[in-house]
């Protein structure tokens, strides 16, 4: 029986964690759920699953969850400290990362600490602290196993038990991208789109930050940054592919000439399956593919109309604090596109203000780091009304 701790089990990918999970009561048990200020979301998940624990961000929410569940055998928990505690716990075996945003970092990171079967929704996680993180999993023995579908997809395709593009004729990942609800439109029509046709995903539901990602295609940068951590590679080794249909999630070339790909319909439960029962495979409850359904086609991506993913690239190549830094000010440049206080066309230009103010270091420790992130917030906030249109 593996006893997990689902991280931002209110979320979207908490919500497909625990559909796969119940599916399943004769492998998996819930240890720990945890949510931001859902109270009445968590505490049905906690009638449902009746985990040990359950995790709030603040005393108040905590007091009313503590009152939602009164009948059942679920101590609650608050704050910063407890997720990690929770993450780290001696009786859990395996933690879904699933918080959104920075706030994910030092969880996943405690649960790596504590050599758990990590399974990695938080990308951001990898983005600021790539180096640090990894070094970390290699430290402690952790098994790390990639929730984000293209980064599984890129797992499936290499040689089995190998997790880097070091050997095995391994030359290349192609990282493939929906494009987003804004693929087809024109620049000028980018200004006046509005937050609910941008967290309007074609393929994915999901929720409103990474579908604001997608749309700017700084998911995909992030993305690439997390490949470049996950799989050890070169900048150079890995290349962005449109593919507005989401049925190919990523590919692998080897030098031979062959590439390899891994193909589903666009459902996080597959991912979540391959990571929970690996190196087995289980049911995830999602339908079976059918080709004939599609015409799939490719194309490069236009970093003209999109600039977050070379912005991406780039703090990705100048490496230390840079991606950190790239990762705070998309925080706050979409929490405001969000908000109504910027224009959709107006985040990346948030972004790339803060990267050349601030100085950037290398990211050998977590103060650094932290520091970096709390500095690109400030000074993000300060540009945003610079940056309106
Ligand atoms: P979501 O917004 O639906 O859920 C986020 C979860 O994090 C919620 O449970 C929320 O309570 C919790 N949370 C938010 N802020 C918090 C804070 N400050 N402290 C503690 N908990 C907090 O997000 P999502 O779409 O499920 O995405 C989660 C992560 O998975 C993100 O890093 C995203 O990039 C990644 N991811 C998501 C998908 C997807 O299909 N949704 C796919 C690949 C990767
Ligand atoms: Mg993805």
């Amino acid at each position: 029986m593996q006893r997990i701790t689902v991280l931002g089990a209110t979320g979207s990918i908490g919500q497909s964690t625990l559909d796969v999970i119940a599916r399943h009561p004769d492998r998996y048990q819930v240890f720990a759920l945890t949510a931001h200020s859902r109270v009445e979301e968590l505490a049905a998940l906690c009638q449902r699953f009746t985990p040990r624990y359950a995790v709030v961000s603040r005393a108040e929410d905590g007091v009313r969850l503590q009152v939602r569940l009164a009948n059942v055998h679920t101590e609650v928990l608050v704050g910063d400290a407890a997720l990690a505690a929770v993450a780290a716990h001696p009786d859990c075996d395996t933690v879904m990362a699933a918080i959104v945003g920075a706030a994910g970092l030092l969880p996943t990171l405690a649960a790596v600490r504590a050599g758990k079967k990590v399974l990695l929704a938080n990308k951001e996680s990898l983005v600021m602290a790539g180096g640090l993180f990894m070094a970390a999993v290699r430290e402690h023995g952790a098994k790390l196993l990639p929730i984000d579908s293209e980064h599984n997809a890129i797992f499936q395709c290499l040689p089995a038990g190998q997790s880097g593009l070091a050997h095995g004729g391994v030359e290349k990942i192609l990282l493939t991208a929906s494009g987003g609800p804004f693929r087809l439109l024109a620049e000028d029509q980018l200004q006046d789109v509005t937050p609910e046709q941008a967290c309007k995903h074609p393929n994915w539901s999901m929720g409103r930050k990474i579908s604001v990602d997608s749309a700017t295609l700084m998911n995909k940068g992030l993305e690439f940054i997390e490949a470049c951590w996950l799989f050890d590679a070169r900048p150079d080794q890995i290349e962005v592919l449109v593919h507005p249909q989401s049925i190919i999630h990523s590919l692998v070339q080897y030098v031979d000439g062959s590439t390899l790909a891994q193909l589903g319909n666009p459902d996080m439960r597959t991912p979540i399956a391959h990571a929970l029962a690996w190196p087995e495979r289980i049911q995830a409850g999602v339908a079976r593919l059918d080709l004939t359904r599609y015409v799939l086609d490719f194309q490069a991506p236009d970093e003209a109309r999109f600039p977050c993913l070379r912005l991406a690239r780039e703090a990705m190549e100048s490496g230390g604090t840079a991606p950190a830094i790239l990762n705070a000010a998309n925080e706050v440049a979409v929490a405001a596109f969000l908000d109504r206080q910027i224009s959709f066309r107006a985040i990346p230009g948030v972004i790339e203000r803060v990267l050349t103010q601030l100085p950037m270091s290398p990211a050998d420790n977590l103060d650094t780091i932290l520091a970096a992130d709390q500095a690109a917030r400030k000074a993000a906030l300060a540009c945003l009304p610079l940056c309106r249109a």
